[in-house]
């Protein structure tokens, strides 16, 4: 069995949902179970729903319209059959959100996941719908009968136990009848029958969680770029791709933020040595990027992960003393009840620096929580690199001329946090 993944932009209109048709039936007879995210920017759109919601702007019924009308104009184009009982069971859905919307409001969190969750419900739908009617037969599993997590809303933890129990179950006697089952990424089912999201990006790790239970042969994840490449091609102009990676440096550079496969993706493929295949829908006979056991990144270049809009905050006793231990301690259960994640930290005998994302409610409320028992500096609008398997070269050509605020250093891996550039 293998598992494949199909994110956003794969399904983004109908063309698109016709082109993932089209890599199904190069697989014909194999045994796959497809994970797929919303449609487009819906995750983006049905977030605007939840805060208009949870802020009563009474807008929230409008903005859900228009994703509405954009799923319709889809199904338009799928289906020459108006009457097709797809529209029936996507507009439930939609009643279904409705419902949420007007019920009695409850935390942010929690309606997050409530709504949010539909726009995989609803592309599903509608994929798996098309594919029957063309000759791709599969079933649709409503993931959330087998994937069970905690109640951390927004950033569920997989309860892997009974997964494996409900997916053993059923996954099995799907394929009795199709060989290719579809189900949705990013979310999942607590305990209480409330459903509950992985964390933005997240169908790339339900991918990897699904082939961990199943001991699937591999994963491919499908995505509008020709594999792994060892820097973003919007910021630097010869981005090349990587034929093979390493786990550790697949890991690592998720990490660090390359946004091509969600972190938590690849530890639970690891564990059981299954490989993963980052290829392009848009040229779906062509290789990709293989990450598996044994490999070594091959070509051994630099790889850039680039991340704009950070803060670096300094934290320092009030009375000057050190700061040791049960400092640290309380700085990182701060960070961590407001969750924050850190992308570079450095201590010195006097000062505690951390790198992190300038989000807009976090770090006002970080800096005001710590302002209350240390001095605290930050510096905003800066740019952090991180570059693996870098060259004393590749270091020196980034920061020429350039302000860098902190530098740090392994074997492997440079971070430079730097001022954005002036705009000319
Ligand atoms: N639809 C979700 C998101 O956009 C999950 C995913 O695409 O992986 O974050
Ligand atoms: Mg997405």
């Amino acid at each position: 069995m293998k598992v494949f993944k199909f994110g956003g932009a794969s399904v983004k209109d109908a063309s698109a949902v016709k082109n993932a048709g089209e890599i199904l039936k190069q697989f014909e007879g194999e045994k796959l179970v497809v994970v797929i995210s919303a449609m487009g920017k819906t995750t983006n759109g049905l977030e605007k729903v939840v805060n208009a919601c949870y802020n009563k702007t009474n807008d929230a019924l409008l903005i859900l319209e228009e994703i509405k009308s954009f799923h319709e104009k889809i199904m338009g184009e799928l289906f020459e059959n108006d009457k097709h009982e797809v529209y029936q069971k996507v507009n439930n859905l939609f009643v279904e959100i409705e419902w949420v919307i007007e019920d009695e409001p409850r935390g942010y969190d929690f309606i997050y996941d409530q709504i949010v969750s539909f726009g995989e419900l609803i592309s599903t739908t509608i994929v798996s719908a098309w594919l029957n009617e063309n000759g791709i037969g599969n079933n649709w599993l409503d993931i959330r009968d087998c994937l069970l997590t905690d109640n951390n809303y927004r950033e569920a933890k997989v309860d892997w136990k009974q997964s494996e129990l409900l997916f053993n179950e059923k996954i099995p006697a799907l394929f009795a009848s199709h060989p290719i089952v579809i189900t949705q990424g990013f979310i999942g089912n607590t305990s209480e029958n409330f459903t509950t999201t992985l964390g933005r990006e997240g169908s790339d790790y339900t991918a990897a969680i699904i082939a961990h239970i199943m001991n699937a042969e591999s994963v491919t994840i499908w995505k509008d770029v020709p594999g792994v490449l060892n820097a973003d091609p919007k910021f630097f102009n010869d981005a090349q791709k990587l034929e093979q990676l390493s786990y550790l440096d697949a890991i690592e550079l998720a990490y660090y933020g390359a946004s091509v496969i969600h972190p938590k993706t690849i530890k639970p493929l690891e564990n059981k040595n299954i490989p993963l295949h980052v290829r392009s829908f848009l040229q779906p006979t062509a290789k990709g990027t293989t990450i598996g056991k044994d490999l070594q990144t091959k070509p051994l270049v630099p790889s850039f992960i680039f991340k704009t809009n950070q803060v670096l905050i300094s934290i320092s006793a009030k009375d000057f003393s050190f700061i040791a231990e049960e400092n640290l301690s309380a700085i990182f259960g701060t960070l961590a009840e407001i969750g924050i994640k850190l992308n570079l930290m450095q201590n010195s005998a006097i000062s505690f620096s951390v790198c992190i994302d300038d989000d807009q409610f976090k770090v006002p409320k970080l800096i005001e929580r710590l302002k209350e028992d240390y001095r605290v500096r930050y510096n905003s609008d800066l740019q952090l690199y991180t570059i693996r398997h870098y060259y004393p070269s590749t270091i020196e050509t980034l920061s020429t001329g350039r302000d860098i605020l902190l530098e740090q250093r392994s074997r492997n891996t440079a971070q430079l946090v730097m001022k954005a550039e002036e705009k000319k």
